[in-house]
């Protein structure tokens, strides 16, 4: 019997089967450490850095599984890239929480999404201790290399070894259990360091009013500047813009009733409460610091929620954002399963357009893109200002809620788009852009993303040609395991691991 070959992107109906996409959500308990061999295509000689990621390494403690993929422990993932050749690491973020549970064999903390301990609400009432998990993101900024994660403060790690050396508090301006966001971005021409690149972060503390807390950092990685504001009402924040001259964060309308939590039947991300009888309001806050709320200003404009922010730019006195908005909020329930998931139920993230009049307090907003996306990336150099492109995971079909499967690329000047579909049995994570050497277009370098491959269950590091994507895989690198779906990642031009002969033949386990 002759059996018909489907050629690679040929996608029929649907494009993905649930049992292939759960795939990806098995945990990864082993750490290796090789040179990957394993390859399609050519590694481009000019690609030099490293490429890390973060997130959930583990959905299950000693075969107890957690309630939801947020709440999973942070592995870190180094793919280094020298000389045409890569290097593969990954180790666990050895927090406080995840040393323990694997020491006991079982679930000790609750967690922010809906992980409870075994033995109902009784074994969980009154338990507000915060398991610092650094699953979220993780950024090589001022020599260190920090894993994130929203609630608490960052885990500091040794880029060469990926070893925990502890927790960060920036020379003691951060206090112990303080936040720090896993969404800190990188203003590359800071006009108060002189035209020197700084990194601006936040930190929420909600409550009935809530204080958002900026920190500007120089590239000795220093907290060089802080300036807190209180704005009313409980705010869910996971993400932020900032231009040249401010921060913008977007309120989501949400209610948080911290009563079932507090008796231990049901984790606090499932005590929020999307409000679409209520405004997301828009908070602008002037980046040069100014005693008391002056200069804030808090616009208003439809229900929606949004994790992830593309960009922003001024343009004379109007501010443009660009975010993926949800019509609302994805619930966790108690009893859920999120492996069986029903895609079709949700409703799809999508790219939208926020002009603000500073002057007029007045938002008006467009759609840029209603394909279901997530995890934007654009040139480091543009963050804050005007653009062009911008790449994001998608899904196959073009309308719809469906797992991310297409790394899409969006002409913003000429409404042009292209994109590289890695299904039916492929599922893409966060595409990263790296700009080439001496590039003088803004679109001349590469996608770098992990995707996971259910037909052998592994994951690809898969490097696009950013300017055509059209072109399929520069190379797609085999991993000799899957890594579970991953959240947020960054390329640094740094080479913190040997890609030679000798390492590339090893191809050991570490442990
Ligand atoms: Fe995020």
């Amino acid at each position: 019997m002759q059996i018909e070959k489907i050629p690679e992107n040929t996608v029929t109906e649907k494009s993905y089967s649930r049992t292939d996409w759960q795939g990806g959500y098995e945990s990864l308990p082993q750490e290796y450490d090789y040179g990957i061999d394993d390859i399609e295509g050519q590694i481009p000689r000019g690609l030099q850095g490293t490429l890390f990621r973060n997130g959930p390494g583990l959905l299950d403690v000693n075969g107890q599984r957690i309630h939801h993929p947020f709440d999973g422990d942070g592995m870190i993932s180094r793919i280094t890239f020298s000389d045409g050749r890569a290097h593969f690491r990954n180790r666990f973020v050895r927090t406080t929480g995840y040393i323990e549970e694997q020491k006991a064999g079982k679930i000790l903390y609750r967690g922010v999404f809906g992980t409870q301990k075994p033995g109902g609400w009784l074994a969980n009432i009154f338990d507000f201790k915060l398991k610092n998990i650094a699953n979220t993101n993780v950024i090589y900024w001022g020599n260190k290399l920090l894993a994130l994660w929203e609630a608490t403060e960052p885990h500091r790690l040794d880029p060469y070894t990926l070893e925990t050396l502890g927790k960060e508090y920036f020379n003691s301006v951060l206090s112990e259990g303080d936040a720090f966001s896993a969404h800190p971005r990188l203003d590359p021409n800071s006009h108060q360091d002189g035209g020197a690149p700084c990194l601006v972060n936040f930190s929420i503390k909600p409550g009935t009013s809530t204080t958002i807390t900026i920190f500007e950092l120089n590239i000795a990685g220093e907290i060089v500047r802080k300036y807190a504001h209180i704005v009313p009402g409980f705010c869910f924040i996971h993400d932020f813009v900032i231009t040249p001259n401010y921060c913008i964060f977007f309120q989501n309308p949400v209610r948080f009733n911290p009563i079932p939590f507090a008796l231990g039947m049901r984790s606090a991300g499932e005590c929020i409460k999307f409000q679409p009888q209520q405004p997301t309001r828009i908070i602008v806050i002037p980046r040069i610091p100014q005693s008391g709320q002056t200069g804030i200003k808090i616009l208003e404009t439809q229900a929606g929620f949004v994790f992830h922010h593309v960009n922003a730019f001024e343009v004379e006195k109007e501010i443009f954002i660009d975010s993926i908005c949800y019509e609302s909020l994805p619930e966790v329930e108690p009893k859920s399963d999120f492996r069986q998931v029903d895609f079709a139920a949700g409703s799809p993230g999508q790219i939208w357009r926020f002009h603000l009049n500073l002057q007029n307090q007045t938002v008006q907003r467009e759609l840029i893109e209603s394909r279901c996306c997530e995890f934007p990336s654009i040139h480091p150099e543009n963050v804050g200002r005007p653009y062009r492109y911008l790449y994001i995971g998608a899904s196959h079909a073009e309308t719809g809620n469906a797992p991310l499967q297409v790394i899409l690329k969006i002409d913003l000047e000429s409404g042009k788009k292209q994109l590289w579909s890695a299904a039916p049995r492929g599922f893409v994570g966060e595409p990263i852009f790296v700009p080439r050497p001496d590039a003088k277009q803004e679109d001349d370098g590469w996608i770098l993303t992990l995707v996971y491959d259910a037909a052998h269950h592994r994951s690809d590091v898969v490097i696009l040609d950013a300017s055509d994507l059209q072109k399929g895989a520069i190379a797609k690198l085999h991993l000799k395991h899957h890594i579970p779906y991953g959240l947020h990642g960054s390329f640094t031009s740094g080479v913190f691991a040997a890609t030679g002969a000798d390492q590339v033949a090893e191809g050991n386990e570490a442990e």
